[in-house]
């Protein structure tokens, strides 16, 4: 089992390769090889949960391969019972000791919920709308701030709120996920990557 400090070492140098270009590839083992090993039974040493966004995929930002990680991805990178459930499914069957919820800058599913909260268009799908409904207690807060006048801090504020959202959903939404964090060692983090820099700053839980 790598312990959750470790694995987040281990991301934490995968993303600096992403960021400088020095991506490590394949160092000493093929694919096929990997693939070969990996049809026996998976090791991921991190759990992912990110947003569905065509530009944050977790094994390119963090430089891993096959196998590496386990992840999760949702627009908006909200939790619902399924997210916890898929979690649970890697802590309790693969002894994965970090989890990670990996928000973005410009999260459209950020913006979507603000527009929606400055201006209810009651036309918005049920499935849509039940991604914003899981958003909107972390961002309507900030609404009744300063902040609401600048709407560039506002949507980097609503982006950080609903990262450590689904943190604490995560550390205090499931007894299973409780007991592996008080007792086993269990980690969750909460990171926003920058669209703009491809860095990952871990900021919650860390
Ligand atoms: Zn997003």
């Amino acid at each position: 089992m790598m312990p959750a400090t470790e694995a987040l070492e281990r991301l934490r140098n995968g993303n600096k390769h992403f960021v400088d270009g020095t991506e490590r590839h394949d160092e000493s083992i093929t694919v096929h090889d990997r693939r070969s090993e990996l049809s026996k039974g998976q090791k991921p040493f991190a759990v992912i949960l990110g947003c569905s966004d065509s530009r944050v995929p977790a094994e390119i930002v963090f430089d891993q391969g096959l196998g590496d990680l386990f992840v999760i991805r949702v627009a908006g990178n909200i939790v619902a019972p399924s997210q916890v459930g898929s979690v649970e499914f890697a802590a309790t069957q693969f002894e994965t000791r970090l989890v990670v919820v990996l928000g973005h800058s410009q999260c459209g599913a950020i913006l979507a919920t603000i527009e929606e909260l400055h201006q209810p268009s009651g036309s918005r799908s049920p499935n849509l709308r039940s991604i914003v409904d899981r958003i909107s207690p972390s961002v309507e807060p900030l609404l009744s701030t300063d902040l609401a006048n600048d709407s560039e801090v506002l949507v980097q504020q609503a982006v950080r709120a609903n990262i450590r959202t689904s943190a604490n959903h995560l550390r205090h939404g499931s007894a299973i996920l409780e007991r592996l964090i008080q007792e086993d060692g269990l980690l969750v983090v909460g990171a926003e990557y920058s669209l703009e820099s491809g860095v990952v700053e871990f900021f919650d839980g860390v």
